[in-house]
C-alpha cells in the first residue's frame, strides 16, 4: 500500500476508534499517530542503504508484530508517555494495522479478489518462523502492477473516504 493509503486508513481507523470508545483526541496526538503508525516504513530507507529495493523492506524485524510491539514499548515510554492508556491501546492497533496492509494484496489474492500476486510479504510468526520475501524480477513486477486494479480501487475508495471523513470532522 502507498504511503498515502497507510495514512488514510490510520485516519479512519483512528476516527472511528475515538468515536466507538469515546475517546478524547486532541490533533496533536493524531498528527503523532499519523506519523507513529507508518513510522516503520523508515527501513525502506535504511534497506536502500544496503541496497535492497521495492518490498524487500517488508522481510526486515521492523515490519513484523514482534518488532512493531518492541517499538510501540518504546513509543509509549517516549514519545506517547502523557496519552491516555486509549490512545496507548489505538496507537498499537494503526501500527498492527500496517502489517495487514502491506499484507493486502496477498491477502486479497488468497481470498480470490486478487489474481495472480501470490507472494507473502510479513513474517507474522518471527521469530519462531522466517520466510524470506521473494525479491521480484523488474519484468514481473511489473507484470504484477498491472494487475493490481482491484487494490487500486480499494486503495482509492478508501483514501476518498479518509479525505470526506477529515473534511466532515474539519466543519462540524
Ligand atoms: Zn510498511
Amino acid at each position: 500500500m502507498s504511503p498515502l493509503g497507510h495514512l488514510a486508513t490510520t485516519y479512519i481507523i483512528a476516527f472511528a476508534f475515538s468515536v466507538i470508545f469515546n475517546v478524547q483526541m486532541s490533533w496533536y496526538e493524531l498528527i503523532l499517530i499519523l506519523i507513529f503508525a507508518n513510522f516503520i516504513d523508515f527501513d525502506y530507507l535504511i534497506g536502500r542503504i544496503f541496497g535492497k529495493k521495492g518490498e524487500a523492506h517488508h522481510g526486515f524485524i521492523t515490519h513484523t508484530p514482534f518488532g512493531v510491539f518492541i517499538l510501540w514499548l518504546i513509543f509509549v515510554f517516549t514519545v506517547f508517555y502523557n496519552s491516555s492508556v486509549e490512545i496507548k491501546v489505538l496507537l498499537l492497533i494503526t501500527m498492527m494495522a500496517h502489517l495487514v496492509l502491506d499484507e493486502i494484496q496477498y491477502i486479497l489474492y488468497r481470498a480470490g479478489i486478487q489474481p495472480d500476486t501470490p507472494h507473502k510479504q510479513i513474517n507474522w510468526l518471527y521469530p519462531i518462523h522466517k520466510h524470506k520475501p521473494k525479491q521480484l524480477e523488474r519484468k514481473k513486477a511489473k507484470e504484477i502492477a498491472q494487475k493490481m486494479k482491484p487494490l487500486l480501487i480499494s486503495e482509492s475508495v478508501i483514501i476518498l473516504i479518509a479525505i470526506l471523513l477529515f473534511v466532515w470532522n474539519w466543519v462540524s
